[in-house]
Order: C-alpha cells, then structure tokens, then sequence
C-alpha cells in the first residue's frame, strides 16, 4: 500500500517503510488511495548517489538522444492523458477538465525541452584582440533537487525535471506527499520511454527529506515551489551550502476593472481565476478591484458566476468545482471566511454550508464572496487558497495599483480594460511579475519564465523559458590564441 521511491531507474521502499508513512486520500470521496513514505535523511543519499553514478554517461549522451527520449514521453502521456487525468482527479480533487488541462501543460513543458539543442547553444566572436577568439558554451552541473507542492501534482514536477535532464543534469525528486500518485505513473511512461536509471530519481517524503536535499553537499541547486515561508526557508538553507536556488512561493493576486472593460468577458475570466481549481492556485485571483462606476455591474456578475458554479466529485459529468485538498485545508479557508467577518469585510455569498450529499466525506467549501475588503484585512493581505473572491473599491487606475502595493506578495496581477493607454501605463506602473491584460490567469506558456517577485519568489532565475536554461547549466567561456 506504501508507494515506493525510485531511485537508479528501480523502484524501492524507503528505508522507513510502514512505520513513518501518510494516507492520500481522494478528497471528493474520502476513500483511502496510497500511503506514501517519509523518506529519511538515508533514503536521500542513495538518491543523490544513484544522481551522481549517472551523471557522467548522461552528461556524454548527444542531446539529440536526451531529447528523443522526452519525444518519445510527450507521445506517451498523450496516450495515457485520460488515465492520468482521472487519476489526478482523485487525488487531488480538481475536475477532470482541469486535470487534462494541467497535463496539456506539463506536456508543453516538454516539448520547450525537446527544442533543448538550440536553446543550448552558445555564442562565438572572432579576433576579440589581434589573433584571438572567444567563445561561450553551456554546460550541465550535476544533480538538481526538485520540491513541488500539491496543487499541480504533475505540470510542477514537469516545469523543471524535462528541462533539467535535457540538459544534461540528473535530477532528485521530491514530490508533494498530500498527491503524489500520478505522478509515479508519469515515472513508469518515462522508463517505457526509455530515460536511464539514476537520470530521474523520486523519493518521497517531507520536511526532513527535503532538508537533506537541501544540506546535500552534492547537490548542485534546488528548484523549489511551495508556500512563501516555506520557499524563504528553502531559498536561505540551500544558498548557505552554496547551491543555485529558484524558490517560487505564494500569491495574492489582484485584478483590476475599468468601467471601460468588457463586463461580460472580464466576468467570466474573473470566475475561472477565482474559483478554477477551487482557488488552489498561485495564479488564483483574490481580490478584484473594481474602478468607479465598474465596481456595481462586476459586482452583480461575479455573484452571478459563483452562484453558478456546480460543486462536486470532478469525476462526474456536470461539475465545475472540486473540494479542497483536506479537512485541514477547509479548515483554514473557513478560519479566513471567519476572520474576513470580524474584520469587517462584508459577506455576501457564504461557501461554507455547502455540501455535496452524494459525497458526505469531502472536503466541500462552496463559492465565497466578501465586499467591502481593505488591504489591511486577513482577507486582503493574505493567501488564502480558497475559493474565496473579495471585493475592493478603487477611485482611479492608480489608486487601484497603490492599493494592490500595500500587499507582500508580487506574482500575478491583471488589468481589464479596452484602452490600450490605460493598459500601457498599467504595465508601466504594475510592479508585479506576471501581468495581465484582459486575462483571468496569467499562465506564460513554457517557453517564457513563470515566477514572481516580492515575496512570491526568492532568487533570481524563473521558472521555465530561457531563465531555465540559464539556471541547469553554466555558461563557460574559452578565449583563445592559436
Ligand atoms: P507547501 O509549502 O506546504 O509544500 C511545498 C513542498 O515543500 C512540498 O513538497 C512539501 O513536502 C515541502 N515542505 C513542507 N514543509 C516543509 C518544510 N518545513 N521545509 C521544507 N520543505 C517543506 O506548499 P503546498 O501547500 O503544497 O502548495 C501550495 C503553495 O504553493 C501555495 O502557497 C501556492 O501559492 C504555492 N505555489 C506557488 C507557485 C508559483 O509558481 N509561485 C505554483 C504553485 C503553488
């Protein structure tokens, strides 16, 4: 019943075994899927070990046979994506529409690593002084740690491990422990697709197996995602034995109308940001700012959408919310609902009597909708993680941008509008790493960076595009005299 690591291309029990495991759970249905091990400071080892064997060989293998292998992986998760979609579905809860969406864009991630050639070359300038030439070229580093969070249990693992190995590096994974099944199964499709054994390594498990990633004197860098606290932690732990860190942390985003928007579309793409994924996403809206006179018609629609949302078990035909990830989770999505109450903010749709009576046992929140939220409020300031819209007023454009300033975070933000003046100095002015115009959720494709700034990001390379080429490889530089 306990899942395995997979460490040298075998799939092994953690030196733990049964004693120090966790139940995944389906949160719809409650039903028991897996346990899944808390890997030990040892269990790490024999993964950094299985990394650093392979390296060598996998370091000399052309990259056109590195990328041929992730072909051959993109063609099988292709295969697979409606068992894998199901599968994500009941672990992480997240419709089975959503589901095959985010393995659409672990797949895309793929293929920005197939084009790995090209975007490993370097660059060449003849007689830089009388007789001598200088060139640069990229070269992998050795093994990479990868933690990922729950919320996207395959397209996170797949931002970085593609790219990492296309590289040339090794890779020790450790997924999160509340979803991890789907995973594994993409791990056996990577074997089918014929990667080596220590090239890709998993080994499960939490806190203490994510500090000994991070202590591991041969690791080369971390890429982490998770919470904001947890990727400070990651970020200043791993850089004080000298490794390269990228730690992607949490999000408050914002979105701001205009009264010159397109109400009906911004209305829409405002729902789906909000409540997609039951707002378990780092792309998530959570505050909307409504500008004058479009506070009262967003107002109207956005009640309008949440109310007709269908929640339910993602597996079944007609749902367009799953629950949240654990009774812990709902727990303190509710504790923000209450606190939003005390503080002031104005209720108008309350999610948390919601229940879905086929599935008694799921961790079900309904749509929220508080009015009335200042920046200074839990509700305002903080992640929530939920599905839970609040509802700002704003005079102008920029009063709306100072307001969205006076919080911590710095991922997202998004601006609705139909003028292009308003847009350009919203851009100008928004100070945030990932904007938008006219969209709900600001997702760059694999080819551009993902990643915030503030306190939604520690480090300097992004996730993805040509930050991620930078981050697996170092650039060398010859200078010579013949
Ligand atoms: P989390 O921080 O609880 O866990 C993330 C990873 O860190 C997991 O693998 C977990 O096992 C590990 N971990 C947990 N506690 C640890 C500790 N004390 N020390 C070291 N490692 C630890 O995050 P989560 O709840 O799984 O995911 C949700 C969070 O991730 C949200 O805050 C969300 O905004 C963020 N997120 C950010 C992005 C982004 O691109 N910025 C993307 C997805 C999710």
């Amino acid at each position: 019943m306990t899942i395995p690591n997979f460490v040298a291309g075998v799939w092994v029990a953690s030196k733990e075994g049964d004693r120090d495991s966790l139940p995944v759970t389906n949160p719809a249905t409650g039903q028991l899927l897996g346990r899944v091990p808390l890997s030990s400071r040892e269990d790490v080892e024999g993964a950094v070990r299985a990394g650093l064997a392979a390296f060598p060989a996998w370091r000399d293998c052309p990259v056109g046979d590195r990328v041929d292998i992730l072909f051959r992986l993109k063609a099988l998760l292709e295969g697979h994506a409606d068992e894998l979609a199901g599968l994500m579905t009941q672990e992480h809860g997240k419709t089975k529409e959503e589901s095959a969406g985010e393995l659409r864009r672990g797949i895309e991630s793929i293929s920005h690593a197939c084009a790995m050639a090209t975007l490993l070359m370097g660059e060449t300038l003849e007689s830089i002084a009388p007789g001598i030439d200088c060139e640069t070229f990229r070269q992998p580093l050795g093994v990479f740690g990868v933690i990922t969070p729950y919320n996207f249990p395959v397209m996170i693992p797949l931002w970085f491990w593609p790219l990492a190995v296309a590289a040339g590096n090794t890779v020790v994974l450790k997924p999160s422990e509340r979803d991890p099944l789907t995973h594994q199964r993409v791990v056996e499709l990577a074997v089918a697709a014929g990667l080596p054994p220590g090239v890709l390594n998993v080994v499960h498990g939490d806190q203490q197996a994510v500090e000994a990633l991070l202590d591991h004197p041969d690791v080369t860098g971390i890429s982490f995602v998770g919470s904001s606290g947890i990727a400070r932690q990651v970020y200043a732990r791993a850089a004080a034995s000298g490794k390269r860190v990228q730690a992607l942390g949490g999000a408050k985003n914002h979105m701001i109308v205009l009264p010159d928007a397109d109400f009906d579309a911004t209305a829409k793409a405002v729902i789906a940001s909000v409540y997609g994924s039951a707002g378990q996403r780092c792309l998530a809206g959570s505050v909307v700012v409504g500008v004058g006179e479009a506070y009262q018609p967003m107002r109207e629609r956005i009640l309008d959408g949440a109310a007709s949302l269908k929640l339910g078990y993602g597996l079944e035909p007609g749902v367009t919310m799953g629950p949240v990830i654990s009774a812990a989770h709902r727990t303190r999505v509710a504790e923000y609902v209450a606190s939003g109450e005390r503080e002031g903010a104005r209720l108008v749709l309350d999610g948390r009597p919601v229940r879905v009576p086929e599935h008694p046992a799921g961790h079900w929140f309904g749509p929220t909708v508080f009015e009335d939220v200042t920046p200074d409020m839990a509700v305002g300031r903080e992640e929530i993680f939920g599905p839970v819209a609040g509802l700002s007023r704003a005079a102008s454009l920029d009063d709306a941008v100072d307001l969205v300033h006076r919080n911590r975070y710095g991922n997202a933000i998004s601006l609705f509008t139909s003028s292009g003046a308003a847009a350009r100095a919203f851009r100008y002015r928004a100070g945030i790493s990932m904007i938008g115009v006219n969209i709900g959720v600001v997702a760059p494709m694999a080819f551009f960076p993902f990643g915030g700034s503030r306190a939604s990001f520690f480090g300097d390379l992004k996730a993805q595009g040509k930050d991620a080429i930078r981050f697996f490889t170092d650039q060398r530089v010859v200078v010579s005299r013949w």
